[in-house]
């Protein structure tokens, strides 16, 4: 049987996704993100429409959007949006750090069976609304976050990861790992790889600002899994040439097939909130100097045929 795509409409084939930026937050409900940082709350979902329909204008056709399950997804919006703008949604079931959840005392009482028996629901039956609303609308990734020590950081990560890992073996379907500053690539792909998942179905995100270290992609790419950059014109951090730098490293060394762009947008970085860059950057901005630099083809295997395989189970 082909492979699919579980977007939040349907099923679609790889041929179907077209330009895909594969880390983004189109809506994150009022709550502790917010308190955490004020970049993190986009809750009004006729900005978050003008934004989508600005990166469809520039060429934009699908994206994933990596607010989890429990943490202001707000599934019933994203759906809205889908249908709206005619763009293809994939979201997101899983976790996100234990701080960002909305009850983390519920979280804490769970075991790995029950939480793997709410991913699996979101990937099979529907996702939940945020009013816990069963929606017929499916996850097609499952989220982790590893902080440092990832697995064992502590009791609840670890079951937290046992519960990702459990979802994704039995649906096959992919997992997208936030990375934060201390934490280990590598372990968590070993860590997924004793559950018999192959590196492959593993995108392992923000490690162009957590360890900006081109032996440690080399390494991490040559695993199989993909490595997804979003630290583009995110200027804290460093230069658009910089980043540029590290991508024309790993295309150069023969990774350019484990590479995959988003923007991890907040509302600093969506115009319709009030940024001055907005989702439609790359296409509009950074596409050019990816051109340039790898050449056209190259641009569109990172953007269209990465997206399509990494999300196809
Ligand atoms: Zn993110």
């Amino acid at each position: 049987m082909p492979g699919k795509i579980r977007t939040i409409q349907k099923d679609i084939s790889e041929t179907e996704l077209g330009w895909c930026q594969c880390h983004e937050h189109l809506f994150i409900a009022d709550g502790p993100s917010r308190k955490i940082n004020s970049a993190l709350f986009m809750g009004d979902e006729q900005k978050s429409l003008a934004e989508v329909l600005l990166y469809k204008k520039a060429g934009g056709c699908s994206l994933i959007d990596a607010q989890p399950y429990g943490c202001g997804r707000m599934a019933e919006n994203l759906v809205s949006v889908s249908q709206q703008a005619n763009i293809h949604i994939i979201a997101c079931t899983g976790f996100h750090k234990t701080e960002y959840f909305s009850d983390d005392e519920w979280v804490f009482k769970q075991t790995d069976d029950t939480l793997a028996a709410i991913y699996l629901h979101e990937i099979i039956e529907g996702m939940y609304s945020s009013e816990h609303i069963r929606l017929t609308a499916k996850a097609g990734v499952v989220k982790c976050a590893a902080i440092k020590g990832e697995y064992q950081a502590n009791k609840t990560y670890e079951t937290l990861f046992h519960a990702a890992a459990q979802a994704a073996r039995q649906t096959g379907v992919p997992l997208l790992v936030h990375m934060d500053k201390e934490a280990d690539a590598l372990r968590v792909i070993a860590f997924f790889e004793s559950y018999g998942i192959r590196p492959e179905t593993i995108m392992v995100c923000h490690l162009d600002r957590t360890k900006y270290d081109y032996r440690y992609h080399e390494e991490v790419a040559s695993t199989g899994a993909y490595l997804e950059y979003d630290t583009i014109h995110r200027l804290k951090y460093h230069s658009d040439e910089k980043e540029l730098a590290l991508i024309s490293h790993m295309v150069g060394s023969g990774y350019a097939g484990r590479l995959l762009f988003g923007l991890d947008t907040s509302n600093r970085r969506l115009k319709s909130y009030g940024a001055n860059m907005g989702l439609d950057y790359i296409l509009t901005e950074f596409k050019p100097l990816l051109v340039e630099r790898l050449g056209a083809n190259t641009v569109n295997r990172i953007m269209i045929e990465n997206p399509a395989k990494f999300l196809c189970f």
